[in-house]
Parts: structure tokens; C-alpha cells; sequence
């Protein structure tokens, strides 16, 4: 009997699949990494949650092989697509059909490629036949749905010389058109599309709905004309005296190895989809090679995250916030860097976007907060003093309830105090739920840890939000130190800013200083606490531990 792991459900599910297969239901990541180690597991299912999406690529990796992951979802079109994204191979949606699950159990176990011909050959009772159908079609459109369309998409290819291209289509606010009409006419939309692309691709393509808005095409060469198409939708569309503005967008996609799966050539026609998502003017795109290489170097780095978390990849640095008041170095911000084995050095910026989309920056935070505290435990046993050091605080954090508890429980474990630790929030952060993440900021602040505003500036930050925001310190964005010296404007909006942080008693840090003639715009301003490569480039801690060693002897040799 094949091993099917559980993890985050229990209950309706577990009976449903019981009695056909041995399961294994575990609670935590921990526990179902164990379990898929040790090898008996042939299959997953997982709940749709942020961790659990994240552990999609470790869990299906398996010593003996690739095993199939099923995720659970409540229908949410967003999550299902992402945990696709992530390597999920099918869903099981709530409420449970119990034909369906085990349909889609056996499926992922038969794998993808024969699963269909089997179901088919043991649809014995009309009743399976029918599910079938329905399993086939998308019931709105009449269209095919994702796995008929893969199937029979590779199954075409399979049996054809000519080129082929796979066209992924959505419309840019689909969601707006909901909420502003009803779904009656959102439907009316997407069956007016569904009715047209049957004669865009003839009888030698294929068209299908994969989900909400979604429509891919395969289509022969000679028959893709994308401008007609887009012209023809737009016409069609306008006809049904809709007073909204609806586009269809395209993303393109080249079958041009015909070796690779067809749910990847999908992935990459939608890649080059999202790349045009929300412009204006244009309307397509083509997927081109530089898009498969961010997107290799995106899976290759989702796989390994895990594995580099525990192997201490995640590399703590240090950077000098500086006083030029005091000519000393006041506190440090710790960034975060990779030394992967074979991508060698990777900055934050390849990683942490793709780790917050993930939910795994949240682990991620905690272990470079921890690694600090580690390093300001060290500073004051070996100086008998400290300087504070910030810490970035994803916002993803702040779903977690607990955040408080932890950082507090940080603090007492290595003993330290919590003006030690700084906590900077991305200014974009704050706009997502206001009251929430006030309320958090002030029990921080209730605590003693002090809350910075990084990037201030760089988002869409109004002044007045600043008044409703309880936070310590502003840091303000790089692009305001180049343009000090140059731009007037600029110039006045810095000194406007000074002003009012006198005024509402909060400290101003500026990013980015790095020559003399910014430093000295800057102090001009009145602002003398500054980061930036002038004073300093982000260094290994160890590094930064020596030359703050320097300076405590210097200033103890003054004393
Ligand atoms: P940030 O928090 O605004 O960090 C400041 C960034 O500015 C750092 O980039 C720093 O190296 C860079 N920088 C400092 N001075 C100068 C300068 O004079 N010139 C220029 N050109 N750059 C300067 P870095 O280390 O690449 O980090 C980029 C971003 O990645 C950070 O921006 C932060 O948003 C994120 N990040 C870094 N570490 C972590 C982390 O542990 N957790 C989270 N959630 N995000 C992190
Ligand atoms: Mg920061
Ligand atoms: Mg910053």
C-alpha cells in the first residue's frame, strides 16, 4: 500500500484516503521533512499555508526520487497558481468529493503522463464517466481545462513537425470587474473569450481556461496573429456595452524543444504575461531565454534555501550607521548575505523578494536576529560594552501573533537588553494595515525596542501619515542623498523632513552617503547620523567586530 504523508490536516481527509492507502499525518515542517526522509512516503499533501507552499520543492525531493505533491485549497485561484509555481503537481480543493481526492491521489501517483489513459480505462460506471467529462471541461467556457489541456497539448506535440507557440491570456483587473459589477458579468466576459478562441486555433490547436481569467492556447505558427487576436477580443468585449474598460493581455512562448513539459512552456508564456501585467501600451510579450534563466536561478534557489539555513550559508554582515557629531560609529545594521556552494555570493535583493513571496523570509529573519543577538552577546563580553544594532523585519512577520514573544524570548536567552536590538520596517510595510502594525509598533516601543522607518521616501509615503506613526527613527531612502546636492526640490523636501522630525522628536538616519560632497549636503541639513559606503561598506561580522575593537580602544586611550 502506497505511504501518503498529511501535513496540517487531519479528519474528513484522513478517512476519505485511509482505507486505500497508509497515511501518515505529521503537524509540523519538521516533523514531515523526517518523515519523507525516511523514505516510505510516496506521496504529500499539504494545506495550503505560506510555510507549507515554501516546503513544496524540499518535500517532493525525496533519496529515492521526485514524489508528487498535492496541495489543499479552499478554491483561491492566487494560492493555487503560486503552489503550481512552486512545483505542486495538483490540488484538492474543499469541500472533499471523495471520488475526486481519490481520483487525484491515484492520479499523482500513476504520474501525470499516463494518469489520464488509466482513469480512463477503469471509468466502468457512468458516474466516473461522467466526472470524467467534467474533469475535462471547463463547465463555464465548454473550453478545456489545465490537465486536459496538458494532456492533450503534449499528446499534439507529440505527433507533429510544425511550430507551435502556447499563449497565455488574462485580463488586467479581472478582480476590479468583479467587485464592480456582479459575476454574472464577469462570466458574461469570460464566455464571450471562450466562445472566440476556438476559431482563433482551428482544428490543429488547442484552447482551454485554466482557471478565473486565465486562457492558454496552443496554436500553430501560421495562425497566430496576436495583434488580430487582441483587436478581435477587444470588439468582441465591447459589444456587451460593459462600462468598464477590460484589455486582454498575452504572454508568448516559443515551442521550440519540444522535450520540455508542457506545464513548464505554459509557466513560460505566463512568465512573459507577468512581465507586461499592468503597462500601458503594451499588450504582449514573447518569452525569451534571459526569463528562463531568472526563473531556473529562482527554483534553484527555492530548493535550496532549506538546506542553506541549516548549513549556516545565510552570512551575517554588518554596516556602520556613523555620528559625525560624535565621530564614532553609534550602531550597525545587519544585512543579510548567501554564500551558496555554487552560486557563490548572492546579494539580498536576488533572495529576500523571492523569499517574501515564499513566506520563508520569516525563518530567515528570525535566524539573522538570533545570529545578532549572538554578536551582541560576544560585543559585551569582550568590550564590556554595546552599540545597538538594527535588524530587518520583513513585514511578512507581522502576521505572525507571536513576534513580540520571540524577540522578547531572544532577548533573554543571550541576555541582553531590547534597546540593544533595532527594528527596521520597511516604509511600505506600513501601508498595508496601518492600525495592525501601529498597535505592534507601539507594544515594541512598550518594551523597549526601538522602531525604525527604512526607506523612508522611497514608497508613497505621505508627511502626514509621519504623525500617526509611532517610530524612533527615519531612515531616509538612497535616492534623496543623490539628489541632495542637485535637485532644489529635493533639497527642500530634505530640510522640510529635518524640521518636522525635530518637531515630532524622531532621529533621522541617511542611507547612501558615499562622497564628501553628499556628506556634506547632508550636514549642511543638520542630519550627522549616516550610512553609507563614505564610512564604510557592509562587512562579515567578524570584520566589523575588529573595528569597533579599534575604536573602544581609541576612545579608551583618550579617557
Ligand atoms: P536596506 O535595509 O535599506 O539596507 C540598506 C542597503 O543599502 C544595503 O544593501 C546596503 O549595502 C546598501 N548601502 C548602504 N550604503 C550604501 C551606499 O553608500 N551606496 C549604495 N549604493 N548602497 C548602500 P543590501 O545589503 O544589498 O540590502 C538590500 C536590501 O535587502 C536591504 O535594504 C533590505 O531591505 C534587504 N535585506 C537585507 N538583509 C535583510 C534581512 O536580514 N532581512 C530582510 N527582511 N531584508 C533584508
Ligand atoms: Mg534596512
Ligand atoms: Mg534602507
Amino acid at each position: 500500500m502506497a505511504g501518503i504523508m498529511i501535513l496540517g490536516e487531519a479528519g474528513e481527509l484522513v478517512e476519505i484516503v485511509a482505507p486505500h492507502y497508509s497515511v501518515k499525518t505529521v503537524a509540523s515542517a519538521e516533523e514531515a521533512l523526517n518523515a519523507v526522509s525516511g523514505g516510505a512516503v510516496e506521496a504529500v499533501v499539504v494545506s495550503m499555508t505560506k510555510d507549507n507552499v515554501g516546503l513544496i520543492p524540499v518535500l517532493s525531493q525525496t533519496p529515492s526520487g521526485r514524489i508528487p505533491v498535492l496541495v489543499i485549497t479552499d478554491g483561491n485561484l492566487e494560492h493555487e497558481r503560486h503552489a503550481l509555481e512552486m512545483g505542486a503537481n495538483d490540488f484538492i480543493s474543499k469541500p472533499y468529493h471523495e471520488k475526486l481526492v481519490l481520483n487525484r491521489l491515484k492520479n499523482a501517483l500513476n504520474g501525470t503522463d499516463n494518469a489520464w489513459d488509466k482513469a480512463f480505462g477503469e471509468a466502468q460506471g457512468l458516474e466516473i464517466q461522467k466526472l470524467q467529462r467534467a474533469m475535462d471541461m471547463d463547465p463555464l467556457t465548454g473550453l478545456l481545462n489545465r490537465s486536459s489541456f496538458y494532456k492533450q497539448g503534449a499528446e499534439l506535440l507529440k505527433n507533429t513537425d510544425k511550430p507551435y507557440f502556447v499563449v497565455y491570456f488574462d485580463i488586467s483587473c479581472f478582480k476590479v470587474l468583479n467587485d464592480l459589477f456582479n459575476m454574472e458579468t464577469g462570466d458574461l466576459v469570460l464566455s464571450t473569450a471562450g466562445y472566440y478562441f476556438p476559431s482563433v486555433v482551428g482544428d490543429t490547436g488547442l484552447a482551454a481556461r485554466f482557471e478565473a481569467d486565465h486562457f492558454v492556447l496552443l496554436i500553430e505558427k501560421d495562425k497566430l496573429d496576436i495583434e488580430r487576436i487582441l483587436y478581435d477580443l477587444d470588439n468582441h468585449i465591447e459589444t456587451l456595452g460593459i462600462n468598464h474598460t477590460i484589455r486582454f493581455f498575452a504572454g508568448i512562448y516559443e515551442v521550440t524543444d519540444k522535450t520540455v513539459h508542457i506545464d513548464r512552456m505554459c509557466d513560460g508564456a505566463h512568465i512573459a504575461l507577468n512581465k507586461i501585467k499592468g503597462s500601458y501600451g503594451v499588450r504582449y510579450a514573447y518569452y525569451d531565454e534571459s526569463l528562463r534563466e531568472i526563473m531556473v536561478r529562482e527554483q534553484t534557489l527555492v530548493r535550496d534555501m532549506e538546506i542553506a539555513l541549516v548549513e549556516n550559508q545565510f552570512k551575517i554582515y554588518m554596516q556602520a550607521i556613523y555620528d559625525t557629531s560624535k565621530r564614532r560609529i553609534v550602531s550597525a545594521e545587519a544585512l543579510v548575505r548567501w554564500e551558496h556552494p555554487t552560486l557563490n555570493y548572492i546579494p539580498p535583493n536576488q533572495f529576500v523578494p523571492l523569499f517574501e513571496k515564499n513566506g520563508f523570509i520569516v525563518r530567515l529573519d528570525r535566524y539573522v536576529w538570533e545570529e545578532v543577538c549572538k554578536f551582541l552577546r560576544a560585543e559585551w563580553d569582550t568590550f564590556g560594552e554595546v552599540i545597538p544594532v538594527s535588524v530587518n523585519v520583513s513585514r511578512l512577520n507581522f502576521y505572525n501573533r507571536d513576534l513580540l514573544d520571540y524577540l522578547l524570548s531572544l532577548v533573554q536567552k543571550y541576555e541582553l537588553e531590547p534597546s540593544m536590538i533595532r527594528l527596521e520596517i520597511t516604509e511600505t510595510a506600513y501601508m498595508d494595515e496601518p492600525e495592525k502594525i501601529i498597535s505592534m509598533i507601539k507594544e515594541f516601543r512598550a518594551h523597549g525596542f526601538a522602531v525604525m522607518m527604512d526607506d523612508f521616501g522611497s514608497g508613497h509615503s505621505s508627511l502626514s501619515m509621519l504623525k500617526n506613526l509611532p517610530v524612533d527613527v527615519l531612515k531616509l531612502d538612497m535616492s534623496f542623498t543623490r539628489e541632495a546636492g542637485s535637485s532644489k526640490r529635493v533639497y527642500a523636501i530634505l530640510k522640510f523632513i529635518m524640521d518636522l522630525s525635530k518637531a515630532l522628536t524622531m532621529d533621522v538616519i541617511v542611507e547612501g552617503v558615499e562622497t564628501k560632497d553628499q556628506l556634506d549636503v547632508i550636514a549642511s541639513l543638520g542630519c550627522h547620523k549616516i550610512q553609507g559606503y563614505y564610512f564604510g561598506r557592509p562587512m562579515p561580522k567578524d570584520d566589523f567586530m575588529r573595528t569597533l575593537e579599534e575604536q573602544f580602544e581609541r576612545e579608551k586611550a583618550v579617557r
